[in-house]
């Protein structure tokens, strides 16, 4: 004998087509609630998103749609992205998701690079395709998802209905049964620190990483659970819940292009929502409202933030209303999860502010990523939460190469160096320091801006903040920072440096505070790129007033 099993067990390719022929034979009437275009509500489920997901297989297969070819989807969390999602996937072509907040020269790019085939947009981003579309020559097709009959071409691009496409086609098709390591996705990241840069995803490396994210110490949802993916699917697989859902049997509510705070509540309430997911700026909205009405919708136990930092002050006003706010980081080059805030046995001996401290960093690892920091040459550091290094990850649903790079993004070792610089604890959670381009060094000790823009955040006046760095003579680099306050809230810069004094380090007092509205980034992060480019002149209407800080109150 050797030692491989020599084909004494089944081969069973990891693959997306299995997820969702399994929800609609074990899940079949499992509900999927749609806020559609027009603002009403479209119902659906499991057997029917199957059925459905097949006909659009079969009519890409027609059209000529084969091997590792990319279609590229364009639309909002609904039922036809999703639509789009398994029938692209389950016919063993290549998903790739656009975001529609880059702007459109950013977009030519994304679809030059990926050379995809086919758009599926849908409606309301006609325009903007249409500004590009005689930049995109690969594009052979466009679909738009739209209950229209007729729609016009995008340019001298054929443009038709998806109804058009693949309503009248059988579901009887090629439906998966190609190897696991197959490529199913691609994503770009969102160019927040330079160039996107595309991450192809395995049939595996997905499947992998939805089993890995749905373990219970971290998502761990079952049929119980109703989920609303607001992270969007163009961002980072929507942390894989378009996966992990139909595998769990949960129901799913997607709640379109209508992101507000008060759409997204209306929505968790009738559907009876128990688990969502976003970045902390859509659930800032959420909190808001909640917090004037004084009360939360009663069926919401859980909600993940990822993306960028939680504040502490917005898990404790979660805490209030009982919904647990569970804090994970991660990328796209992840898919994207990396760690999680997971409840370990000795919490229940932790006090209160130890236990919110602990879970306001940014989680422990899942199941399936190594993760070390390493010093500037790259010798492992200890996890004593003191010491901070650059995170460097490994695991089977980490990327080893970017699309069409021809280096590997890795290293001897197989570690990729995340670009986020991290202290580790002896329990294992990590916190970050900051990316590391946003980090300031002032008289060669780093400031953490996240920690700095946390203990900004707790001022109930400040909405959002923003700490960069500033070159000095002295010093090398000093923090300022940048606040978007509450309407109608005068705030001043002794004010600031007043509710930061008991909360940090002296020498991380800011040297000068302004005041602006935070330009927001694709994801919905702080963009800091664009911000620093405000301060120094070169873009944005108008110059933001920084009022240094007077030394007798420095
Ligand atoms: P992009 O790199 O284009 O911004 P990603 O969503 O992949 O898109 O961003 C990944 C980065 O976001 C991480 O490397 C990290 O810097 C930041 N990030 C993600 N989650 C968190 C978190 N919980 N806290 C702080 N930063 C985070």
């Amino acid at each position: 004998m050797t030692t491989q099993t020599d084909g004494l067990m089944q081969d069973w390719a990891l693959t997306a087509d299995k997820i969702l022929t399994s929800a609609a034979a074990q899940f079949p009437d499992t509900r999927i609630v749609v806020r559609r275009e027009g603002g009403d509500i479209g119902r659906s489920n499991y057997a029917e998103l199957e059925q459905n997901a097949r006909r659009i297989a079969h009519a890409l297969h027609n059209f000529g749609i084969s091997g590792s070819d990319r279609v590229a989807t364009l639309m909002w969390n609904n039922y036809h992205h999703l639509l789009t999602w398994y029938g692209v996937m389950g016919m063993g072509a290549v998903l790739h998701t656009l975001n529609p907040r880059l702007h459109s020269g950013q977009l030519a790019w994304i679809i030059n690079d990926a050379k995809d085939r086919i758009l599926v947009i849908e409606k309301g981003f006609t325009g903007l395709i249409g500004e590009i579309a005689d930049k995109i020559p690969s594009v052979e097709l466009i679909l738009i998802a739209t209950d229209d009959v007729d729609v016009a071409p995008i340019g001298n691009i054929p443009t038709k209905t998806l109804m058009e496409f693949a309503g009248g086609v059988s579901p009887d098709t090629v439906w998966g049964g190609f190897d696991e390591n197959r490529a199913g996705s691609l994503c770009y990241t969102s160019g927040t620190t330079g160039n996107p840069k595309g991450v192809l995803y395995s049939h595996r490396s997905n499947f992998l990483h939805a089993l890995v994210a749905n373990q219970t110490n971290a998502f761990g949802l079952s049929a119980m659970d109703v989920v609303m993916p607001i992270v969007p699917m163009f961002h980072a697989n929507a942390w894989g819940l378009p996966f992990i859902a139909p595998m769990a049997g949960a129901a799913l509510v997607m709640p379109g292009s209508r992101l507000d705070g008060g759409s997204v509540l209306e929505l968790i309430e009738q559907e009876g929502v128990t688990f969502t997911a976003g970045v902390p700026t859509v659930l800032q909205d959420v909190l808001r409202i909640i917090t004037e009405r004084g009360s939360a919708p009663e069926t919401l136990r859980r909600i993940v933030i990822g993306g960028s930092a939680v504040s502490t002050d917005m898990v404790r006003a979660f805490d209030a209303f009982d919904i647990r706010v569970i804090h994970g980081w991660g990328m796209t080059e992840m898919s994207p999860l990396g760690a999680i805030s997971m409840v370990l046995p000795d919490e229940a001996a932790l006090g209160n502010e130890e236990k919110l401290a602990r879970r306001c960093r940014q989680g422990r690892t899942v199941f399936g990523v190594e993760a070390k920091i390493v010093d500037e040459a790259g010798k492992v550091l200890p996890n004593d939460n003191k010491a901070a290094g650059a995170l460097l990850v490994r695991g089977p649903a980490v990327v080893k190469r970017y699309f069409n790079h021809q280096k590997d993004a890795v290293d001897a070792d197989g570690f990729f160096d995340t670009g986020d610089i991290a202290k580790i604890d002896e329990h294992g959670f990590i916190q970050l320091v900051d990316r590391s381009k946003d980090v300031i060094k002032s008289g060669g000790e780093w400031i953490s801006s996240i920690a700095l823009e946390d203990a900004l955040c707790s001022h109930p006046s400040i909405r959002r903040a923003a700490a960069l760095a500033r070159s000095d003579e002295k010093w090398g680099e000093r923090p300022i920072v940048i606040l978007e306050v509450e309407d109608d809230d005068p705030l001043g810069t002794s004010d600031v440096i007043e509710h930061l004094r008991p909360l940090i380090p002296k020498w991380w007092l800011p040297d000068a505070v302004g005041f602006a509205q935070l330009p927001l980034g694709a994801t919905g992060k702080i963009d800091k790129m664009k911000l620093r480019a405000m301060l120094d002149g070169s873009e944005g209407p108008e110059l933001i007033p920084t009022v240094p800080v007077k030394k007798e109150t420095a």
